[in-house]
């Protein structure tokens, strides 16, 4: 463990993810490596500390390496390792280290084979470049591309983790070659923390602080999360240690009675197979009239496998009249509450 940020509570080694590329910060592409990356580190016992874009431009690139390397134990970086002109992350993370680049002969053979195989008869010269590593760094192998990840010892027993920008490549390096490394770098680091989320929908977010904060207040080791959405509220807890799993318990029982009126679960994380499974546990079954929906309750409804054991179809009725043919709607509510109104729908 190293100083500052690198120091967790949990004991956790840190993390810090620079996600390399002109398109990120011009809006023509959402940064998926970062999202994915984080989630992973997590899983794998690290603390996130940090989550950064930056352009290919070599000072900026060169400021968010020392930002992020500086201060975390592993810093994870991910795009500008290909073959062409605007890919700089190995030769500006080799100058910040003080290393030469030199080519990797065996990495140079592995992507003439690569080429060869595909009926090249050798790779252009162009992808000489990606062999060009920088002096010490260990390579990890690319099981869906040209570009290996590169490991680095950055000082101060911190390390600095170069991946392939395009998603599916990173995702395989991770798998094949950085997840084993990750064990010899920082073997003895905890489990990952224990996490219980808990879904409910009907309640605002502070209505349902308010009912169960009391409670959480008094198990300081347990995080809570608030997550609000169209769906909504995720109540996430989580908890490192040994004894998190009976922490996570002993609240789970405390607020069970607090948010059953609310709660839902769905294997699916899905509110639509919930409220089915509700209904076919009383044996009921559903039919819908729907309106300004325009049928998309009943599409809801059906993407959920063996909805048909429960839903039996509904009826789509946009306009005043039919409203009034096919669901009986009297005209007198339509015309004094409005077709939008809560007496309109129950009418229907
Ligand atoms: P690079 O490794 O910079 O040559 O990137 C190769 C390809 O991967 C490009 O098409 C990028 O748009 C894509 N890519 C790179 N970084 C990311 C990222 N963080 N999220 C999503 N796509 C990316
Ligand atoms: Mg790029």
């Amino acid at each position: 463990m190293t100083s500052g940020e690198a120091e967790d509570v949990g004991g956790r080694p840190t993390a810090r993810i620079l996600t390399v590329g002109d398109e990120l910060l011009s809006g023509e592409r959402s940064d998926t490596n970062g999202p994915w990356l984080a989630a992973r580190l997590q899983k794998a016992g690290f603390r996130v500390g940090g989550l950064e874009s930056v352009g290919d431009a070599p000072g900026p690139l060169e400021e968010a390496l020392r930002r992020g390397g500086g201060s975390a134990d592993l810093l994870v970086v991910t795009g500008g390792l290909g073959p062409t002109e605007d890919d700089r992350t190995r030769p500006v993370v080799a100058r910040l280290l003080g290393r030469e680049l030199q080519e990797a002969p065996w990495v140079l053979e592995e992507i003439r084979r690569r080429f060869r195989a595909r009926g090249f008869p050798d790779a252009p010269e162009t992808n000489r470049r990606i062999a060009r590593v920088p002096e010490g760094a260990r390579t990890l192998a690319n099981p869906a591309g040209t570009a290996p990840g590169l490991l680095l010892e950055a000082g101060e027993g911190r390390h600095w983790i170069l991946l392939p920008g395009p998603p599916r490549e990173l995702r395989a390096v991770w798998e094949a070659s950085v997840l084993p490394v990750l064990d010899d770098l920082h073997p003895n680091r905890p489990e990952a923390d224990r996490v219980r989320v808990f879904r409910t929908t009907g309640i605002p977010e502070s209505a349902l602080a308010q009912a169960l904060e009391p409670h959480l207040v008094r198990h300081p080791r347990v995080t809570v999360a608030w997550r609000a959405s169209l769906r909504g509220v995720e109540v996430r807890l989580s908890a490192g240690g040994d004894s998190a799993p009976d922490l996570l318990q002993a609240v789970e029982e405390e607020i069970r009675d607090l948010l059953a009126p609310w709660q839902w679960e769905a294997p699916s994380g899905d509110l639509a197979e919930a409220v089915l499974h509700a209904l076919s546990s009383r044996g009921w079954t559903l039919s819908l009239a729907e309106s300004c929906t325009g049928g998309r309750l009943a599409g809801r409804l059906t993407d959920v496998p063996g909805s048909s054991r429960t839903f039996l179809g509904g009826v789509v009725a946009y306009s005043d009249d039919l409203k009034e043919a096919l669901l009986d709607v009297p005209p007198v509510t339509i015309r004094e509450k409005g077709a939008v109104s809560g007496e309109t729908a129950c009418a229907m």
